[in-house]
C-alpha cells in the first residue's frame, strides 16, 4: 500500500509503498475512510525542533483518523469487525496508575500515534482496541477522522460550566473554531472570539460565532467587556493578558494554546485578587471526553464548516500548502 512518511530527517514527506501492517495482540486493524491533516502534522512536514528530537524515520505520520475495523488480533472481541470507528492519538498503556485515577490524559508515558509509531495516513492502520472509538454513521466522514482535534476544543470548553454563559474564545485555528460550535450546542448564551485573519474570522460566523473582535483594536477590552470564562486557544501572550483582564472575578481561563516561549510574565496579583482559575488543557480525557464528544453530536452540534477543503491522499502536497498559508481549516484526506 501506498502511505505518506517521513523518511529522513529533513523538511518534506513522502508517498512511499509499505507492507499492509499486521495485526497485534490487543490491536484492530482499520480500512481507513478519511483522515484530517493537524497543526502537528505540519510541524512534522517542515521539520522543526519539536519533530526533529521526537520522530525517528521511517514514520508513517496521521494521527486523526477514521475507518471500519476488518479485522482483530488476539484478546479483542470479534463482535468489533464492522464497527465504524475514529482514533484516539494518545496511546496509554493498559495499567497505566494515571488512567485507573481518570488522569490518562496527562500519563507521562504517553505515546502518539502517527508520532512515535506509526499513523494512519494509508489506506491500512493498526492501533490498540481501545483507540479505536466508536463513532456513529450518521456523522460525516470529514468530521468523524477530525474527532481526535475536535475532543481537544470539547476538553477546553467543557473543563467549566458553559450553559446560559458568556465565552471568550481567544484564537480562531482550527480548534478555536471547534470550540465555537461546542459552546453554542452546550448552551452557551453568548460566545465571542478574537482572530486578526478575515479568513478564519469569515470561518468563526459559519461556526456561529456571535461576534469576532480584532484583537488589535485599541477598544478591544470595551467591546468584549466581562466574561464568564475564556478558552485560550491562540498561544499568543497578549491574548493571555486580555484573558486575564476579560474574565470575570471567579470564572476560569482554560488554557490550550502552546506559546512559542513559555516564559511569560502576566499580572498574578489580578488572578489572585480576582480569584481566577488558571487551568491547562492538554488531549482529551479518557474516556469522557469521546461520550461527552458523542453526546453533543446527538444534541446537533455541527463542526462541518470546519472542513473546508477535501483532497485525495496522494495530492497531500497540495493539503500542507495550504495549511502552510493559513488558507484552511480542517482538511480531509480521503483513501478510496
Ligand atoms: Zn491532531
Amino acid at each position: 500500500m501506498l502511505a505518506i512518511a517521513k523518511t529522513r530527517s529533513a523538511p518534506g514527506l513522502d508517498l512511499i509503498e509499505v507492507p499492509e501492517p499486521q495485526v497485534g495482540p490487543g490491536q484492530v486493524k482499520l480500512k481507513v475512510q478519511a483522515g484530517a491533516v493537524c497543526g502537528t502534522d505540519l510541524h512534522i512536514y517542515q521539520w522543526d525542533s519539536w519533530s526533529a528530537s521526537r520522530i525517528h524515520p521511517t514514520r508513517i505520520i496521521g494521527h486523526e483518523f477514521c475507518g471500519e475495523i476488518i479485522e482483530v488480533g488476539a484478546g479483542v472481541s470479534k463482535d468489533r469487525i464492522g464497527q465504524f470507528v475514529a482514533t484516539e492519538s494518545h496511546v496509554v498503556a493498559r495499567d497505566s496508575e494515571w488512567l485507573a485515577a481518570g488522569l490518562g490524559h496527562v500519563d507521562p508515558d504517553t505515546k502518539i500515534l502517527g508520532v512515535d509509531t506509526d499513523g494512519g495516513f494509508a489506506p491500512y492502520a493498526v492501533i490498540p482496541a481501545e483507540n479505536a472509538r466508536i463513532t456513529s454513521r450518521s456523522v460525516p466522514l470529514g468530521v468523524a477522522a477530525l474527532q481526535d482535534a475536535l475532543g481537544n476544543a470539547v476538553h477546553t470548553a467543557l473543563a467549566g460550566p458553559v450553559k446560559d454563559r458568556t465565552i471568550l474564545i481567544t484564537g480562531m485555528g482550527p480548534i478555536g473554531l471547534m470550540a465555537v460550535a461546542v459552546c453554542k450546542a452546550a448552551g452557551a448564551k453568548r460566545v465571542i472570539a478574537t482572530e486578526i485573519s478575515t479568513y478564519r474570522t469569515e470561518l468563526a460566523y459559519r461556526m456561529g460565532v456571535d461576534e469576532v473582535i480584532d484583537p488589535r483594536q485599541p477598544e478591544v477590552k470595551e467591546r468584549i467587556g466581562t466574561v464568564d470564562a475564556t478558552l485560550e486557544m491562540s498561544g499568543q501572550p497578549s491574548s493571555l493578558e486580555l484573558a486575564i483582564s476579560a474574565t470575570k472575578p471567579g470564572g476560569r481561563i482554560s488554557m490550550l494554546g502552546v506559546y512559542r516561549d513559555s516564559m511569560q510574565s502576566v499580572d498574578l496579583n489580578k488572578v489572585i485578587f480576582r480569584g481566577l482559575a488558571l487551568q491547562g488543557i492538554v488531549g482529551r480525557r479518557l474516556w469522557e471526553t469521546w461520550e461527552q464528544m458523542a453526546e453533543l453530536f446527538e444534541n446537533g452540534m455541527d463542526v462541518t464548516p470546519v472542513v473546508t477543503h477535501t483532497v485525495p491522499f496522494t495530492d497531500y502536497e497540495a493539503a500542507f500548502a495550504l495549511m502552510a498559508a493559513g488558507q484552511a481549516g480542517k482538511i480531509a484526506l480521503t483513501f478510496s
